[in-house]
């Protein structure tokens, strides 16, 4: 069977979506309104905002701006893994900021927690397991650099363990893998129940969320600003932007955020048999090591999402809804998981979707203000935000406070990301990074562009 025809079925949405509430609940935004705070963008950025602003000030008149409803974008279609890392990883931290990677990796495990606990506090149900994940190497280099990695990791406090081939075929019964590492840290969540969960509290402390609305501009008025829509604006005296990587109301942000678009696949559930020829016991989430990695993980009900391995940047920062499917980058994802789940044959695929991902050159988020300290923004979670966007909220929140706070004194909040230079340019220094990583998965070898890039701490990943 050719892969193009065994995605024929597949139905072109996330799997997340299935048996839930999808499309806007709440009306648009009309006439004009009176706010504290504005936030644009209805993902968990902007939810866990308004989570956090209301909790501090109950009082506060918090208005939550959606262009499109909420779970629409990434944070109800990504893969759910949640990491505790908010460095994108501690070899990351460990290159960009390793005097202060302790800090990070404490304030990065605490975030985890204080997720588990408002969750089970308010009762919502998103499938969050803490079962860590395994990171596997498909070539005897990438098991060298995860053996390499253990004292690192170690050394950061993490509790990991490295997995010669005989200990990962064991776990997870598939030819392709020659190495890994057990990583106990982070674990799995449901996204698009989350996403529910964290607007069902956002809603219950008082937020007043308007989807369908886009903000179209924001300007001064008075002490304060006034936040245009199609049909209405609000007047508010602070601002948060959490918009990711959709066209940005703020133009510098241009520079510093570079649209990627990933993409998925879902299986049917396994049956036990099939759930026994894999092994996999721990369930936990699992990617590979490689530059182009996939990553992969379970359902509630016994499907695989298979995702990654494509990053895919369109020219002039292009976002849109048409770019969701690409029948390219599905193909290789369902070619790959053949190859690397030879004992599943033909096991269908259900869904195939894609979601764009926020990049920035430094991999981490970019923070700062605009408008004399009144507006806020986080955005650049480079494919790790389910749990970092909650840290990216409360910096935005310290931010419009003026406060000096252990996130904000951090150079990781502080620091900037070296801007993406502008189109023809732009396109092209994506392709001939890409070029580059790909060589270094099949080599082992960095060669000389990435080095370069290496010295500024800039990179291109999803
Ligand atoms: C396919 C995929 C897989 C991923 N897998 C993982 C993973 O396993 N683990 C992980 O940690 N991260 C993962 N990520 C990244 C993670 O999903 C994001 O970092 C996170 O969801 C970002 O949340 P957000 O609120 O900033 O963005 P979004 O969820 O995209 O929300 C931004 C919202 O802003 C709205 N908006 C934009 N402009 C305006 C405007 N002008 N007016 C009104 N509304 C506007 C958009 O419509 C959108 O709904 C993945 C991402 C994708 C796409």
């Amino acid at each position: 069977m050719r892969p193009a025809d065994e995605l024929r079925d597949a139905v072109p949405r996330p799997v997340w979506w299935d048996g839930v509430q999808t499309g806007p609940r709440s009306e648009p935004l009309t006439g004009r309104q009176r706010a504290d705070l504005v936030i644009v963008g209805g993902g968990y950025t902007g939810l866990w905002s308004a989570i956090e602003a209301l909790t501090e000030h109950p009082d506060r008149r918090v208005v939550l701006l959606e262009q499109d409803w909420i779970g629409a974008g990434a944070s109800g279609r990504n893969g759910g893994f949640v990491s505790e890392s908010l460095t994108h990883g501690i070899a990351h931290g460990e290159a960009m900021w390793p005097d202060e990677l302790d800090e990070l990796q404490r304030l990065g495990r605490q975030n985890v927690e204080q997720i588990a606990e408002l969750l089970q506090r308010h009762d919502v149900d998103a499938d969050l397991r803490r079962c860590g994940k395994t990171t596997l190497a498909r070539t005897a280099h990438d098991a060298d650099a995860l053996r390499a990695a253990v004292a690192t990791y170690t050394r950061r406090g993490e509790d990991v363990r490295f997995l010669d081939r005989d200990e990962v075929r064991a776990d997870l019964h598939s030819p392709a893998f020659v190495g890994g590492l057990r990583i106990s840290g982070g674990g799995l969540v449901d996204p698009m129940a989350l996403t529910h969960g964290l607007r069902s509290i956002a809603e219950k402390l008082g937020a007043a969320v308007f989807e369908r609305s886009a903000a179209t501009g924001i300007e001064r008025s008075g002490a304060g600003l006034t936040v245009h829509g199609t049909h209405g604006r609000v007047d508010t005296a602070q601002v948060v932007l959490a918009s990711n990587a959709y066209p940005p109301l703020l133009r510098r942000l241009r520079a510093w955020v570079l649209p990627v678009y990933d993409y998925v696949l879902a299986t049917a559930p396994l049956t036990a048999d099939q759930l026994e020829s894999i092994g996999w016991a721990q369930n936990q989430g699992l990617t590979d090591a490689g530059n182009q990695f996939h990553y992969f993980r379970r359902t509630r009900d016994d499907r695989i999402v298979w995702g990654g391995y494509d990053a895919i940047y369109h020219f002039g920062n292009a976002v849109h809804s048409k770019l969701e499917q690409r029948d390219a980058s599905h193909r290789v994802l369902a070619q790959h998981f053949r190859q690397t789940f030879p004992q599943l044959g033909s096991l269908p695929f259900t869904h195939r979707w894609g979601g764009v991902i926020d990049t920035t050159s430094r991999f981490t988020p970019i923070f700062g203000t605009a408008y004399d300290g009144r507006l806020a923004y986080a955005v650049g979670f480079t494919g790790l935000g389910v749990a970092s966007t909650r840290f990216g909220a409360q910096v935005a929140l310290d931010l419009l406070a003026g406060r000096l706070t252990e996130r904000t004194r951090l150079k990781a909040v502080t620091g900037t990301a070296v801007p993406f230079p502008p189109e023809p340019l732009r396109w092209t220094a994506v392709q001939l990074t890409r070029a580059a990583l790909a060589r270094e998965d099949e080599t082992g070898t960095r060669g000389v562009l990435l080095r370069i890039l290496d010295r500024f701490g800039v990179g291109f990943n999803s």
